[in-house]
């Protein structure tokens, strides 16, 4: 259920081009969610922070908004599971209204070589990246129809453009991703409700901390602007989509300091 801080979102003073939007980031608890979070509620929105193992962790995050004069709550839940991702949704259009904007950020990877990986890791890494994405869409787009409004954001990456090596299982999850957004798009132009992807490239978080510093080094190399991004960096290019991507739809933009070009 619905826990943790809920401050002042009709605050007078709380205005901002997302004020009175509703806005759920998944998997917001740390990383590129938590900076997308904090920036959608530094710009009006009440933010719902969505997680799944790190409960401490997504308060101390929807605390620090609110410190901070914006709005959050935490809904912890695996988006994984269809259930609870729909009764997640469900949840947040009884007590909030709807919701206006989704972002769909939860990500893992279990990498290994195609030819030693396992059927578990294909399926996990499918079933959050992928699955997870749709369960939130699915049940967000049927509120979003009643609004006639909507902003769907789904963090890909660029492995789901070019490929990895190591990681079949999540350039798989993620090229679905964007194959998704596209059709959704088409889908639901008519009332409203854009739909649109950011492909991250190599972004400093747990995710990558935990990668071999000889491939941190040769990632750098690849990268034009010769540096890793911040979780910052993927959260203007969503508050932008967010905020001011009326005329955009279906669209797949990079974030990843020219690496893919
Ligand atoms: P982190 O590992 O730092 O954080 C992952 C977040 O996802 C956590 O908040 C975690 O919550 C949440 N999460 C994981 N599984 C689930 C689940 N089943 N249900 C709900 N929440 C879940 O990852 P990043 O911040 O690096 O990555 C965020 C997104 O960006 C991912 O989709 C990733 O694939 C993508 N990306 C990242 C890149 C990078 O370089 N870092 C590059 C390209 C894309 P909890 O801790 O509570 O389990």
């Amino acid at each position: 259920g619905i826990s943790g801080e809920y401050l002042g979102r009709f605050k007078a003073n709380h205005g901002g081009i997302m004020a009175e939007k509703t806005a759920i980031v998944t998997g917001a608890s740390r990383g590129i969610g938590c900076a997308i979070a904090k920036k959608l509620a530094s710009m009006g929105a009440l933010v719902i922070v969505n997680y799944n193992g790190s409960k401490e962790a997504a308060e101390t995050v929807a605390g620090e908004i609110c410190k901070e004069g914006g709005s959050a709550v935490t809904y912890g839940c695996d988006v994984s599971d269809e259930a609870a991702a729909t009764a997640m949704i469900a949840a947040i259009t009884k007590d909030y209204g709807g919701i206006d904007i989704l972002v769909n950020n939860a990500g893992i990877t279990r990498d290994n070589l195609m030819l030693r990986m396992t059927d578990a890791e294909f399926d996990a890494v499918l079933a959050t990246n992928l699955k997870g994405a749709f369960h939130t869409m699915r049940a967000a787009a049927k509120t979003m129809l009643k609004k006639r409004y909507g902003r769907i954001i789904n963090i890909a990456s660029v492995s789901g453009i070019t490929g990895n090596a190591g990681q079949a299982n999540y350039a798989a999850a993620k090229a679905g991703m964007i194959g998704m957004t596209k059709s959704a798009a088409r889908e639901l132009a008519g009332r409203g409700i854009t739909v649109n992807a950011v492909a991250p490239g190599f972004i400093e978080t747990d995710m990558t901390r935990k990668l071999p510093e000889e491939i941190r080094e040769g990632a750098c190399k690849q990268i034009p602007l010769g540096r890793f991004g911040q979780p910052e960096d993927v959260a203007k290019a969503v508050a932008f989509l967010a905020a001011e991507g009326s005329y955009l739809t279906g669209q797949v933009l990079a974030v990843d300091g020219g690496m893919v070009m």
